[in-house]
């Protein structure tokens, strides 16, 4: 079996509001594999986007042990937290999250920049990147510009930009109609297989689900296996 990307263990997480608490995670124990495309199901609320949330570095506030790449999260500051999640990290939400003032070739490149990729070479992987995506007339266009299945794909883009070892997708192509989701989302398995990134893609699309390597199921906060 190849190397973790990511291990939880015992990964909890609860919500207080007044005197309710609820807890969405109770103990979320998962592994995916370098290079492994992984589907989190669970209906509405069942606590996806909060294990996404947890998995990217974005949010504090659980318990557990949570590993990127063999580094144990908790022990980190948040320098080190922010500088591991980009080191490692890609992110697809449901809403793309674009840069309105920037272009198409300007938000995938930005996040090369960050890294500390050279202009010539944030441009010339963005391009390359829009244009498999079939973006090559659209590289100037401002996210308004652009069609919500082109917005998504810009956003992909954005996410792999960086070869991330894993990439977190919150419900990619929920807020699509079904024959663009079913083709965006086919060029991000594409695209991901092809440079041989780790996947956790949150859905409660069970057909979407169904081509990934893997389905992990969110149940009572914990995960149950399905295939
Ligand atoms: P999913 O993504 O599977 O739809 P979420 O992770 O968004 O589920 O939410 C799981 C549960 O946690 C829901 O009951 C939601 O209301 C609750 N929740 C999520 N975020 C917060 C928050 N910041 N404060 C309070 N409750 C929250
Ligand atoms: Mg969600």
């Amino acid at each position: 079996m190849s190397e973790a990307v990511l291990e939880t263990r015992g990964l909890a997480r609860s919500f207080t509001q007044g005197d309710v608490t609820i807890e969405v995670l109770r103990g979320v124990d998962l592994t995916v594999h370098a290079g492994e495309i992984v589907a989190l199901l669970g209906p509405s609320g069942s606590g996806k986007s909060t294990l996404l949330q947890a998995v990217g570095l974005l949010e504090g506030g659980f318990s557990g042990s949570i590993r990127l790449g063999g580094q144990e999260v908790a022990s980190l500051s948040n320098d080190g937290r922010t500088a591991l999640r980009r080191e490692k990290l890609g992110f697809v939400y449901q809403f793309h999250h674009l840069l309105p003032d920037f272009n198409a070739i300007e938000n995938v490149a930005l996040p090369q920049l960050i890294h500390g990729a050279t202009p010539e070479e944030a441009r010339e992987r963005a391009a390359s990147l829009l244009s498999s995506l079939g973006l090559a007339q659209r590289l100037d266009h401002k996210p308004s510009r652009l069609s919500g299945g082109e917005q998504q794909r810009v956003a992909v883009a954005r996410a792999l930009a960086n070869r991330p070892a894993l990439v977190l997708a919150d419900e990619p192509t929920g807020n699509l109609d079904e024959r663009t989701a079913d083709v965006v989302f086919d060029e991000f398995m594409h695209l991901v297989r092809g440079q041989g990134s780790a996947a956790l893609i949150a859905t409660h699309n069970e057909r979407l689900a169904a081509r990934m390597d893997r389905v992990v199921r969110l149940h009572d906060g914990g995960l149950v296996p399905v295939t």
